[in-house]
């Protein structure tokens, strides 16, 4: 079986590479903004909409007007036309369905974060990437890329530090197969309670995470807008955030990993349809942000080992006895399951888990329980 993954580090660029970099990017942004406003007039005067590859053919053009993208690899700059292009296309697609179209923006300097090498014009050898154009950079490997290499996409972060991603092309035998079931209920007092009451807590730095970016949010506010003092602290909370966001991943990597190596039937809710309240509290988001990432996770690993994602429909998994099926109402402080009806009594999260398994086996074709809602 062929998958696609991605494999993204760290780079390590000298201040000289940063710079080039960096001005790469704002030629990509420039290029991207010139084609759309070519369209944008293509549109208004002539009535005509332009194709990526008639754009393509003004390039040696721009570059007159602009020298600084004759610097930047030429498929890069072809990969600028297909992003706008992709960006039209997602935008006819909407308006024809009806739905909210959202034309396509120019993109201001914090709005335009990455360019992507889409086939050649890079490499790696040992731990070094070598660009076109750029030179050597040198990059954080913690882990070995598998399968081959088809894209290389840059990155610029908040904090002005630079990742790349590499999309790989891998060949994958599925896992030995399993036959355990699990249901899992994500929570707020647990990460994660599974139908056999095992569960995940939440692990500490989350908590820590929380302290420290109040702390310098705090801070923040306290220096004037506009000012250099602010626009370094500023920088410092992006880098705290790029930290959480680290070890948030590697959380979910672990956890996901876990869950795939034991369980053939892997139940869960659909986090799209859970209702997600926009929360301006932070632990909430942050939870949030982790549950949609671990299940992502969850997702594609279960795909690459050849088990079965069941994904339920949230409604009602909690106020559903799972024994009887008796139906009422909690509150959301009320952490035990007490049934009226058969007198069933567990926690909360785990009677959730609980339905989660049943409804997830029921809906992958299995249909051992199906009377439960
Ligand atoms: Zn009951």
């Amino acid at each position: 079986m062929l998958i696609r993954k991605s494999f993204q580090f760290r780079l390590r660029p000298t201040k000289k590479q940063k710079k080039a970099l960096s001005l790469q990017l704002d030629g990509c942004r420039w290029l991207y903004n010139q084609l759309l406003e070519q369209r944008i007039l293509g549109f208004e005067e002539v009535d005509m909409s332009l194709t990526k590859n008639q754009q393509l053919m003004f390039l040696p053009e721009l570059k007159e007007d602009k020298p600084e993208l004759k610097q930047i690899h030429s498929q890069v700059l072809q990969n600028v036309a297909d992003r706008l292009d992709k960006a039209f296309q997602g935008f006819f697609r909407r308006h024809k369905a009806g739905e909210k179209p959202g034309f396509p923006r120019f993109r201001s300097m914090h709005r335009y974060s990455s360019f992507c090498y889409p086939q050649s014009g890079f490499a790696v050898i040992g731990n070094q990437l070598k660009l076109s154009k750029i030179g050597s950079i040198r990059i954080s490997m913690h882990r070995s890329i598998q399968g081959e290499i088809k894209t290389c996409t840059l990155r610029k972060t908040a904090s002005g530090d630079w990742n790349v991603s590499f999309s790989c092309e891998i060949e994958v035998e599925p896992a030995e197969p399993r036959e355990e079931a699990i249901g899992i209920d994500v929570g707020l007092s647990d990460f994660a309670v599974f139908s056999n009451k095992e569960k995940i807590a939440n692990p500490a730095f989350f908590r820590k995470a929380e302290k420290a970016l109040a702390k310098v949010q705090r801070q923040l506010s306290k220096l004037e807008k506009g000012s250099k003092k602010r626009r370094i602290k500023g920088k410092a909370v992006a880098k705290i955030h790029e930290k959480i966001s680290h070890r948030r991943k590697d959380f979910c990597h672990k956890e996901s990993k876990k869950i795939v190596d034991q369980y053939q039937y892997i139940c869960v809710e659909d986090l799209d349809i859970k209702n997600m309240v926009e929360n301006s509290c932070f632990a909430k988001r942050i939870m949030d942000a982790s549950w949609n990432q671990f299940c992502q996770f969850l997702t594609y690993k279960a795909a690459e080992a050849g088990r079965k994602l069941g994904l339920v429909n949230p409604a009602y998994t909690t106020q559903t006895c799972s024994q009887c099926g008796h139906r009422e109402r909690k509150e959301l402080w009320e952490r035990k399951h007490c049934c009226m009806k058969c007198g069933y009594k567990t926690t909360r999260d785990h009677n959730a888990a609980q339905n989660i398994l049943a409804l997830g086996i029921d809906g992958l074709g299995n249909n051992p329980r199906s009377s439960l809602l």
